[in-house]
């Protein structure tokens, strides 16, 4: 702790890294990547009109990766080590800022999830996707995803809470206390990660 505004951001770096300039909660527009929408509507066989009916817009990259570097390469040296996919399984999207929904085509429809971030460490946010959700193709399949993201958005919207400094509505990984984000928390409390 400190009072005289001293920062030391590692942190606030990470957060850039997956949300954006500063926090991202401003910089993001809401449409997601467009070199995304192009892939997975190819990776569905429909256009990007279609695409964003059925399961939203904004979609890009869900960051795979440690954002500490010490960290990465240890991970990436475990995983040599195993010579198997463990840790990055890679291939998920995600939409919505704080993160909201999981994404990834397989052979046969779509997985749909609830991305969820912890902190391994200062400057390290990892992503996994939870409550896995296998949609296949189908007549039904626009309907069923429809319906399972519901599902999905409700319980992750559950766990968003409203920061009592700049108001913005955090998911839990931007959150140092139940009220405050890790920027305010910085800013306004002068907590050093
Ligand atoms: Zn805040």
């Amino acid at each position: 702790m400190s009072d005289d505004g001293q920062r030391s951001i590692d942190l606030g770096a990470a957060l850039e890294d997956w949300s954006g300039p500063d926090d991202g909660r401003t910089a993001y527009d809401g449409a997601g990547d467009p070199a995304v929408l192009d892939l997975l509507a190819a990776a569905r066989g429909v256009g990007v009109q279609r695409l964003v009916e059925v399961y939203g817009a904004g979609w890009r990259e869900l960051p795979r990766r440690p954002t500490d570097p010490d960290l990465r390469a240890g991970l990436d040296a475990l995983h040599d080590v195993l010579a198997a996919p463990t840790w990055d399984e890679g291939g998920w999207y995600v939409a919505g800022e704080p993160f909201q929904l999981a994404l990834r085509p397989v052979a046969d429809g779509v997985e749909l999830g609830v991305p969820v971030g912890g902190w391994t460490g200062a400057g390290s946010l990892e992503w996994e996707v939870r409550d896995r959700h296998h949609v296949p193709d189908g007549p039904d399949h626009d309907q069923a995803a429809g319906a399972v993201i519901a599902v999905l958005l409700r319980s992750r919207h559950r766990t968003f809470r409203w920061c009592r400094y700049c108001r913005s509505h955090c998911a839990p990984e931007q959150l140092l206390s139940p009220d405050t984000c890790h920027a305010c928390g910085t800013r306004w409390n002068g907590i050093v990660y």
